[in-house]
């Protein structure tokens, strides 16, 4: 393998989420010329940004599935990643709540599922020891999962595009493939607005868009049925009404796993995320909608009945890819295969849950598919670290101290509700991918995450831009191309700060 004209690669990776980026960091330990195409501004702006960021342990999915095997173990890899990358990581442990003893049946199941997928150290608890571990939670009875944890799937999808760039892979955001031509070469040539691209090989990873990919390229056979889950995060004073993430009894037939209560690495709780099927000519409309928000504040009730709309700062929506048509609902498996009718096209179809934990297993399962073919050769340069923004807030009061020594901008708050940092804002800003929309720096940085959402920061933040970049009006948008943050124009062409 060895492209090395500017629009020439030996694999392009088409969608930056976590299953891209995993791919791409992990093709990146050989002597491969990769390129990552992603639409949008910033990497992991699809379903990989919009979950419930749990590192699941593996025993909700049918025994013997590609979604079982990889589940269980990128749950296991997932520690070391995590370390390598710099990436926040909590085994918070889970409880599966039993709310009568008509689902105690439903807890033996999974728990004897669990344990045909390789889960470790299970256990079935009842409803004093479920008081004991959380005090506020009502049940009857419960399956403890130690295993289970949670991560940041914003921080983590950044962190590998961040590795993968720094060991030699080209990341093109904001661009868009439009169409798909395999050469009688062989080889595929991708066009997007732009610019034209040339691949040996061309893998689709896509989400929920990765059967109108696939059709791009002449393969007709596979659906995704748009299916949304909707959630509200609550502020960080939630966190102390619970320990573990606390999940309903599922019944796999709704497709989902129930509305549960999830806390975050970084200290807030999720309820959702909702089970419906959209439109599938809409497959972005991540609307929140009045109706679900309060269906998801009743069965967070049910089990935590101190849940009060009081916590709640913010919701969002994220999109699952399913393969079941509303008819059928539940899962099908992963779909991960170089289809024999265009060669050297590898399709990743139906990455829904547990895709966030699968992810990194399926890129080594992707890798593996290449190197059988290619005989790759190690990239004696690999370096498998990353070094994320160190948090001022979470170092001690004598490392802080050492700190604004040394560079008077840690020693401006710029976000009071997060305590983020001048210096970890401008951190965010030159980040590596050059991802510059204030969403790209909220998820880098955690300023605007707070109560306020914002409300304090965010002109402070767009000075910082100014200051920075010499941005002009319409150089400051939200969410990448034309999500402008400003409308107007003062007589001296100045932004309206
Ligand atoms: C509500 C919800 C909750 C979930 N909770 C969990 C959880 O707690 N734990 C867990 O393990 N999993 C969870 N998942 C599943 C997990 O989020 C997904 O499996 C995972 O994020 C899929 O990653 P991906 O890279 O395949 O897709 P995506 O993150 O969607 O990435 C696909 C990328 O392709 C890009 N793209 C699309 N078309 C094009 C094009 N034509 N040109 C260029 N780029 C393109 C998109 O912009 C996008 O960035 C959840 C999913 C949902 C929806």
């Amino acid at each position: 393998m060895n492209k090395n004209t500017e629009n020439q690669f030996d694999a392009i990776i088409v969608g930056a989420g976590v299953v891209g980026c995993s791919i791409a960091r992990e093709l990146s330990r050989f002597k491969v010329r990769i390129a990552v195409l992603e639409k949008e501004s910033d990497v992991g702006w699809g379903s990989s940004c919009r979950n419930s960021g749990v590192i699941h342990a593996g025993f909700n999915n049918q025994p013997g599935t590609l979604m079982a095997k990889y589940c269980e173990e990128g749950n296991q890899l997932f520690h070391s990643i995590a370390q390598e990358l710099d990436v926040l990581f909590k085994k918070t442990g889970k409880l599966v709540v039993a709310k009568n003893n008509s689902e105690i049946a439903g807890l033996k199941k999974l728990k004897k599922q669990g344990e045909r997928n390789g889960v470790k150290n299970l256990d079935i608890i009842d409803e004093q020891e479920i008081r004991k571990l959380e005090p506020n939670v009502r049940g009857v009875a419960a399956l403890l999962s130690p295993e289970t944890a949670i991560t940041s799937p914003y921080l983590y999808t950044i962190a590998l595009a961040e590795n993968a760039l720094k060991n030699g892979v080209h990341f093109y955001l904001n661009t868009e493939v439009e169409n798909i031509e395999k050469k009688s070469s062989g080889e595929f040539v991708l066009k997007t607005q732009n610019k034209q691209f040339i691949t040996d090989y061309l893998i689709n990873s896509t989400g929920v868009y990765c059967d109108k990919i696939a059709r791009m390229a002449g393969i007709d056979r596979y659906r995704i049925y748009p299916c949304r889950g909707e959630y509200y995060v609550l502020d960080k004073n939630a966190s102390s009404l619970m320990n573990h993430l606390i999940y309903p009894v599922p019944h796999i037939e709704e497709g989902g796993l129930g509305i549960h209560l999830t806390p975050t690495v970084d200290g807030n709780v999720l309820i959702g995320p909702s089970n419906e099927y959209i439109d599938t000519n809409k497959r972005n409309n991540y609307a929140v909608t009045m109706e679900v928000l309060s269906k998801l504040c009743k069965e967070a009730q049910k089990f935590l009945p101190a849940i009060s709309p009081k916590y709640f700062i913010r919701n969002y929506a994220g999109i699952r890819s399913k393969q079941t048509p509303p008819s059928q609902g539940g899962y099908r498996d992963y779909v991960i295969e170089e289809s024999e009718e265009v060669p050297n096209m590898i399709n990743l179809i139906g990455i829904e849950s547990p895709g966030l934990t699968a992810a990194y297993p399926i890129a080594k399962e992707v890798v593996a598919m290449i190197d059988k073919k290619e005989k790759l050769s190690t990239n004696p340069d690999f370096n498998p670290y990353r070094k994320g923004i160190l948090r001022f807030e979470e170092q001690d009061e004598e490392t802080k101290r050492k700190l604004v020594e040394q560079d008077p901008d840690y020693g401006e708050v710029i976000c009071r509700c997060e305590q983020v940092t001048k210096r970890e804002i401008l951190q965010a800003i030159d980040n590596p991918l050059g991802a510059r929309s204030l969403i790209s720096i909220k998820y880098r940085s955690r300023a605007m995450m707070g109560r306020c959402q914002g409300g304090y920061c965010q002109t402070r933040i767009m000075e910082l831009l100014k200051e920075k970049y010499n941005y002009k009006w319409d150089d400051f948008l939200l969410r990448g191309s034309e999500s402008y943050m400003l409308t107007g124009n003062r007589s001296n062409g100045e932004p309206a700060l």
